[in-house]
């Protein structure tokens, strides 16, 4: 899932195990630039235990371990905070610049997997909410990184959908292209119920028009490219996760466009599982004779997909 991070090359004194992981918090550097190498260091000099962070974004997209994934950060004075979070630190002086798409995609990308990696994330929020900090500046996509939670986009007028590669169009997957890749996409498509006629590793328009299709089902750019934010929508479903009361995220927003379309009406599709959609999950397994708990574990997962 996280294949595309790299690693940090770095040296730590300590690293100290994470046991519980209920919250992401995202810092800016608050330099114009800076590299994993130069943070680290300042991080040593001030008597921390290395570089702060977990995750490191930097503007090209590319993505980088800091500490590593299930390792106890430093990046709040709130060790409590510490102990529980993956801190995620952007490249960049948020107060002052502006995050462009190639970085804010792979941002999003990072937090997309790590609530589909991490089901217990309950909060996302900004360093400035833990303690009294700028960070991660003013004009920090905070809001929109938020919202990732309940499985909603909003690319914030950028036209790009969330498919601005890591390294340029070489990582998006679209029209025209073909490989283990597309073919991928299309076995993966296809197991959670679009059609797309023959799995053939050939990216042609019936390919395009199931993308279009699960990228309008996830409230994603639908743009038949797929780019990060496609393809971290992608792995929340394809990983059918145990869903219950106050889930969220695409899973949630999969699992309600599933529902509706078998007529167990539920409201609104947005990526909550609130009292209407257990009401039509029970309403579901009953018709199904399956166990009536009003938890979408695997059998009723495998129900809806039958
Ligand atoms: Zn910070």
């Amino acid at each position: 899932m996280f294949e595309y991070i790299k690693p940090s090359g770095l040296t730590f004194p300590t690293l100290v195990k994470r046991t519980s992981t209920t919250t992401i918090v995202l810092h800016h550097s608050g330099t114009t630039s800076a590299t994993l190498k130069s943070m680290h260091e300042y991080h040593l000099s001030k008597g921390m235990n290395g570089l702060a962070y977990n995750i490191v974004v930097y503007k090209d997209g590319t993505v980088y371990w800091g500490r590593g994934l299930d390792i106890v950060g430093g990046h709040t004075s709130d060790t409590k905070v510490n102990k529980v979070s993956v801190g995620i630190c952007a490249i960049g002086n948020f107060e002052t610049e502006t995050m462009g798409d190639v970085q804010k995609d792979m941002l999003s990308r990072v937090i997309i997997d790590l609530l589909a990696y991490y089901p217990s994330i309950k909060v996302i929020e900004g360093h400035k909410q833990v303690t009294s900090t700028d960070c991660p500046g003013k004009n920090f996509p905070l809001a929109q990184m938020i919202a990732l939670q309940n499985g909603s986009i909003s690319t914030g007028g950028s036209n790009t959908g969330g498919n601005t590669g890591s390294s340029g169009s070489s990582d998006l997957l679209k029209e025209g292209q073909s490989g283990a890749k597309i073919t991928q996409l299309q076995s993966q498509l296809k197991s959670i119920g679009y059609s797309l006629g023959e799995v053939d590793g050939i990216f042609g328009p019936k390919t395009k028009a199931a993308v279009v299709a699960f990228q309008k089902a996830m409230g994603v750019e639908t743009d038949g490219i797929v780019g990060p934010i496609t393809i971290g929508a992608l792995n929340q479903v394809i990983a059918k996760p145990t869903l219950k009361d106050r889930s969220k995220g695409f899973a949630v927003r999969q699992l309600q466009n599933l529902l509706t379309k078998r007529g167990f009406s539920l409201g609104a599709v947005d990526g909550i599982f609130g009292p209407k959609t257990e009401a039509a999950v029970k309403k579901f397994q009953t018709a199904s004779k399956i166990g009536i708990d009003g938890i979408v574990g695997v059998q009723t997962w495998g129900a809806l997909y039958k």
